[in-house]
């Protein structure tokens, strides 16, 4: 029988930079989506980090950034609404 290392990607074999425990990877599912023959559950791998807690805050703290950068668009899309205004009374 032969043993083989598994090759492993390389970014998991790097400890988490934020509390050095080990990462894994997880499927995360995100709804379906339509193609042409039908609909397909759409799923993506995620590295996350095996402490719990680490892992909380990390999401919590991206939570917060996609919140701010979605309200910064917000903003920009409104400039440009305005900006639109004065061009056109
Ligand atoms: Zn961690």
């Amino acid at each position: 029988m032969l043993f083989r290392m598994i090759s492993k990607p390389s970014y998991l074999d790097q400890p988490c930079e934020r509390c050095g425990n080990k990462k894994t990877i997880i499927k995360v599912r995100k709804g379906r989506t339509q193609t042409l023959s039908g609909s397909a559950a759409i799923e993506y791998s995620q590295i996350v980090c095996t402490n719990n807690e680490c892992q909380k805050q990390f999401e919590m703290k991206l939570e917060e950034r996609i919140q701010k950068e979605e309200l910064v668009r917000l903003k920009r899309e409104e400039n440009k609404q305005q900006g639109k205004q004065k061009v056109n009374p």
